[in-house]
């Protein structure tokens, strides 16, 4: 039988010089919530199971799925499957972005860590979930796949960010280098993580700070120096308004090319649901 396409396109792009976005059919699964666990003091994990999940699609650390929760009067509208892909809609169904931290084809279980704070419809719902709780889950619909042959990797980020920089460094060969910076509000929101012996874990405490304000995660990050001649790849991802002048600094400063970086913002201050292509 021939291998999927997608599969063919992951392999070429792991074989190649750059970073590409690869997508995968796009599927819709009816999921329960079998625990939940805090980890550290900013996150809650959540692993769901069903029998849907025998579709689901995960390859690589960046991947992404979208939650889908009843509207404000309490209707459940869902996305409607259109081939290999989701229709969405009008009005569209009301739905919250989260990473595949852990996906297991063989138990049909997925982890998804909810950063937990005030007033989001689902760090609220992330709080009350239990046992059985049911919940629908569309995506991925790709994955960022990446080269493991850069000479270094720069992986930043919010605590948004942690489940998916946690991913990168497990996934990472043992001889990688690098550097990793999150920014947590202070040790009780560190969780442990598996990063090759060169990889350089920083944790960034912003303290009484509210979440995404001040410039700590920048000042940070913006001490790195890539030695010349060395190929880095750089993955950032968290406020909106906090990544800006990192975005600038790693296109202008850092000279990194287009296909060796990718900048997400994850959320914005003030914005529900923050669409990122708005
Ligand atoms: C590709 C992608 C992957 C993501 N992966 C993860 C993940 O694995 N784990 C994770 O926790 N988040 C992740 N996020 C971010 C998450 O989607 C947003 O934080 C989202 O807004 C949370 O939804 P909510 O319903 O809780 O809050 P919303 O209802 O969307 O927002 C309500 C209010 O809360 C604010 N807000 C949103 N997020 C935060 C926050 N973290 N801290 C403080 N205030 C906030 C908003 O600005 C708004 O004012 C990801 C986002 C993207 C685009």
């Amino acid at each position: 039988m021939d291998r999927a396409a997608y599969a063919e396109r992951i392999d070429e792009v792991l074989a190649g010089a750059h970073g590409a976005k690869v997508g995968y059919p796009i599927g819709l699964c009816a999921v329960r919530v079998l625990r939940t666990a805090p980890l550290g003091a900013g996150l809650v994990r959540i692993t769901f199971g069903g029998e849907d999940l025998a579709d689901f699609h995960s390859y690589v650390p960046d991947e992404h799925v979208r939650l889908v929760f009843p509207d404000e009067e309490g209707v459940l509208r869902l996305p409607s499957r259109d081939g290999l892909s989701l229709e969405w809609g009008s009005p569209r169904p009301v739905s919250r972005e989260y990473t595949v931290r852990r996906f297991s084809a063989a138990d049909r279980e997925l982890d998804i860590d909810f950063a937990i704070h005030r007033g989001g419809l689902a760090s609220e719902w992330a709080l009350t979930a239990a046992p059985g709780t049911p919940m629908h889950i569309a995506g991925p619909p790709g994955g960022v796949v990446v080269p493991k042959t850069y000479d270094a990797y720069l992986f930043a980020g919010d605590i948004t960010a942690l489940p998916a920089i946690a991913r990168w460094l497990e996934w990472l060969p043992a001889a990688a280098t690098g550097w990793a910076f999150i920014e947590v509000t202070g040790p009780e929101e560190e969780i442990p993580l598996a990063a090759p012996a060169g990889v350089r874990v920083r944790w960034v405490h912003r303290g009484a700070a509210e979440p995404g304000t001040g410039d700590a995660l920048e000042q940070a990050v913006r001490t790195v120096e890539v030695p010349a001649g060395q190929r880095v790849y750089v993955w950032l991802a968290g406020e909106s308004g906090v990544l800006r002048p990192l975005r600038r600094w790693v296109r202008t400063e850092l000279n990194v090319g287009p296909k060796d970086f990718l900048i997400a913002g994850y959320w914005k201050r003030g914005v529900a649901d923050y669409d990122r292509d708005e």
